[in-house]
């Protein structure tokens, strides 16, 4: 089987890649010609664990291809999916020009059947819009061309995306006709060969599973975080609620961490776009409207708790960060919290120095050298008046704080992601501030 994916970012490279891997013949396209010129020396241009070798490896076997040209390969394939971004427009709404560009190429290209399928996260009836956009294009040339459209909405994590592609809990797929079913279930039959569970449904049901499932782990998330302030007040811990709470099986252990507000590509997006579509059909999402303020406030907490501990007095003072990623295990940026933080400290004056076993290019980019890029973690609280701990990543568990509290000019410590234990760090002499107790 040949395929086609459009769009060579984090979803569209992973899920080329991973294709391949099961013995699918893979076109990757993207009109980004530095990105495909650097793919085809083999240089990735994103962090995502296992993903260099894994493209190398296809690349070598002959299965996994690039190109910047779709009308090229259209025709040598069978099914064309479409990850190109969808970012959010002015209003909020999912910006679908992107993958309505995608549409057209196809339709001004195409000469025989496909199927086109739609991975990226994309608003209900926007297939409708990719069908309606492909027939344009073959009405505009006189010709009769049978298509088909789908949407199967990506779920894998970035940090953990090839494992959560090559083994799903379950894909999600929504069709309009046997033949698209049947395609589908052909590619996907390898992922799931023990454990088949692909869940075949109508298209705008599909489309609108995975808004719903990012809305609803945002909503845990706010959820916990509101629940975290008030058990400051209160004299709680919510480390304690969320294993009291996690461990009754109609809530789970998952995604009932608090910390400093959730960013990334996704979810902030993904929450937007719900509220638009709603907005757009005459509706309200009270509780998604909540779930964006909860986060909005949430990304100043760690720099507030800075405020209160220095009296307001943080002009010149040398603030170490640890983490600068959305999240661990990716260098992905979009709407990290750490981007808040920086903006904030760097307001009343103070000097920033930032660690991030990943993201330190990716900052570079953003926001230039306004800030000091350590060498480790360790250079990073060199002199500094107080630590913030912005990312979990694997590494920060266990630092060895004797020789950071010799390091730093003032044994400060803001966690903001709870993974230190509150009267051990007091024990060892620091003033250590976390999120809910
Ligand atoms: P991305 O920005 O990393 O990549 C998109 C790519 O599409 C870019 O390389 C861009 O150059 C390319 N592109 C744009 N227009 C094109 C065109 N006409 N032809 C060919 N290439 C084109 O985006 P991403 O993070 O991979 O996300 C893609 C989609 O998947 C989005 O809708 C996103 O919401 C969704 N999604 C993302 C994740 C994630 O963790 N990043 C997870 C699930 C779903």
């Amino acid at each position: 089987m040949k395929i086609a994916i459009v769009g060579t970012g984090y979803v569209g490279l992973v899920t080329g890649t991973c294709f391949a891997e099961i013995g699918v013949n893979v076109i990757c396209v993207d009109t980004n010609s530095e990105k495909i010129e650097a793919l085809k020396k083999g240089i990735i241009p994103i962090y995502e664990s296992g993903l260099e070798e894994m493209v190398n490896r296809n690349v070598k076997a002959d299965r996994l291809h690039f190109t910047t040209s779709l009308e090229s390969c259209l025709n040598e394939v069978e099914v064309v999916f479409s990850a190109v971004g969808t970012p959010p427009d002015e209003d909020g709404s999912a910006d679908l020009s992107y993958v309505l560009e995608v549409a057209r190429t196809i339709g001004r290209n195409m000469q025989k059947y496909m199927l086109v399928v739609t991975k990226s996260t994309v608003p209900v009836g926007t297939a409708k819009k990719v069908r309606a956009t492909i027939q344009e294009e073959l009405d505009k040339r006189g010709v009769s061309i049978q298509f088909d459209v789908a949407s199967n909405p990506e779920f894998l994590k970035e940090g953990n995306a090839i494992n959560d592609f090559m083994s799903p809990d379950r894909v999600v797929v929504g069709v309009e006709s046997e033949r698209a079913k049947k395609l589908m279930s052909k590619l996907y039959k390898p992922f799931l060969l023990n454990n088949f569970r692909v869940i075949f449904m109508d298209i705008p049901s599909a489309e609108m599973t995975k808004y719903a499932a990012n809305s609803m782990l945002a909503t845990r998330i706010s959820f916990m975080n509101d629940i975290a302030n008030l058990c400051e007040l209160v004299g709680a811990d919510v480390n304690m609620v969320r294993s009291g709470i996690g461990s009754d099986t109609r809530i789970g252990r998952k995604f009932l961490y608090p910390g400093i507000g959730y960013g990334g590509s996704c979810f902030p997006k993904d929450v937007k776009a719900l509220i638009k579509t709603a907005e757009l059909n005459g509706y309200q999402m009270r509780v998604l409207h909540a779930v964006e303020e909860v986060n909005e406030l949430q990304k100043s907490i760690l720099f507030e708790k800075l405020c209160k501990h220095f009296n307001n007095d943080l002009k010149g003072k040398t603030i170490a960060l640890w983490g600068l990623a959305f999240k661990p295990e990716t260098d992905d940026m979009r709407e990290a919290p750490s981007l808040v933080l920086i903006d904030k400290l760097l307001k009343v004056g103070c000097k920033v120095r930032a660690y991030d076993p990943a993201a330190m290019d990716e900052c570079r980019r953003r926001i230039g050298e306004s800030i000091y890029y350590a060498k480790d973690m360790y250079d990073a609280v060199l002199d500094a008046d107080a630590m913030m701990l912005v990312t979990e990543w694997k590494e920060f568990r266990l630092p060895s704080w004797a020789v950071i509290k010799k390091t730093m000019e003032q044994a400060v410590v803001l966690d903001g992601r709870n993974i230190y234990d509150k009267k051990d760090m007091e024990e060892q002499g620091f003033a250590y501030h976390c999120i809910g107790h």
